[in-house]
């Protein structure tokens, strides 16, 4: 059974010997919960995708912690170091090409030749990673096609049996996953809409490709059914009914839900994405037959959430 551990010398001691010695552990970043093992080891990477029932196909984000660390695993680029110096440590991960001498496990490529990487913000992420002293790939720490988690509980919830050792980092910032983007030439190449918006990809880069969904050969983790709740979910509700939740957002939630849990009252989309997750677990509920979520603006963060909640409605 899992235990939450507080972040401490100690722990993070206990949890950077679990990863050397080959097993996995939970770590907060800025983004969600993901459950880390030790990315030159196989047979570690093999046990998250059993943990998570995760299909083979789907490869996973290694984190490092910093950019010089990176270079270590794939050929840099002259994209790479803009959006690095940009954005690390952050939200974004960067696809690209795996260097002849790349020690990362295959399993995290699941078979391509590049590998994902990406320098996390948060503190604890950053000091397991120096005391582990190894790259760590962690996927999102939850069963494969449900809500990522945003708090140690939702882990637990989750994962529960599976895991063992869970560093409580609190509530992640950000909450949405990072954005993805192949940055093995030019232009970037948006795999997956994130934690960092378009905009300020354009802003770095001076323009930007859409490449992410229907791209298997690209993104082969953007399967349709992901971050489902197991409720039905209806999207853009201009009206809501006493057996629905309603995500709501903005000033004038709608009336007449079972239950409303409004993202932002002031229509702030970083507010938003931060409490999604949490929301549709929430909703998620006995007593309620659907899910209905008001128009969120397709602008900066929104584009990330509206991709989720996208998927979220398509899943079955
Ligand atoms: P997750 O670890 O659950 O946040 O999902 C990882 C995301 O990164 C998925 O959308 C993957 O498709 C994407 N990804 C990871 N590695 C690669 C890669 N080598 N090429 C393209 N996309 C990748
Ligand atoms: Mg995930």
């Amino acid at each position: 059974m899992a235990r939450i551990l507080d972040p401490t010398a100690d722990s993070i001691a206990q949890a950077a010997a679990a990863i050397r010695a080959g097993r996995t552990v939970v770590l907060p970043t800025e983004t969600v919960y993901g459950l880390g093992a030790d990315a030159t080891d196989d047979r570690a990477v093999a046990a998250i995708f059993a943990a998570k029932e995760r299909p083979r196909f789907n490869p996973l984000i290694v984190h490092v912690p910093d950019a010089a660390a990176a270079q270590r695993h794939v050929q840099w680029t002259s994209l790479a170091e803009k959006l690095a110096a940009a954005f690390w440590p952050g939200p974004l991960t960067l696809v690209l090409q795996r260097r002849p001498d790349c020690r990362l496990s295959l399993l995290v490529s699941a078979g391509l030749d590049t590998a994902a990487i990406r320098v996390p913000r948060h503190p604890l992420a950053q000091s397991l990673l120096r005391a582990a002293d190894r790259p760590i790939a962690a996927p999102s720490a939850n069963r494969s096609g449900s809500i990522s988690p945003t708090r140690p509980e939702h882990v637990v919830q989750s994962l529960g049996d599976a895991v063992d050792i869970v560093l409580d980092g609190g509530p992640c910032l950000i909450g949405l996953e990072s954005t993805v983007i192949d940055a093995r030439r030019e232009v970037p190449v948006v795999l997956r809409p994130g934690g960092i918006t378009r905009e300020d990809i354009v802003r770095i880069a001076g323009a930007v490709q859409d490449g992410g969904m229907g791209g298997p050969k690209h993104s082969p983790g953007m399967l349709e059914s992901h971050y489902a709740p197991s409720l039905p979910l209806r999207l853009n509700a201009t009206e809501v009914n006493e057996l629905e939740g309603l995500i709501a957002f903005g000033p004038m939630p709608l009336q007449g839900a079972g239950l409303t849990i409004n993202l932002s009252f002031t229509g702030n989309l970083a507010e938003a994405a931060a409490g999604l997750f949490a929301t549709m677990r929430t909703l998620d509920r006995p007593g309620l037959e659907r899910i209905a979520v008001m128009p969120i603006p397709d602008t900066g963060l929104g584009e990330a959430i509206n991709d989720r909640l996208k998927r979220a409605a398509a899943a079955r």
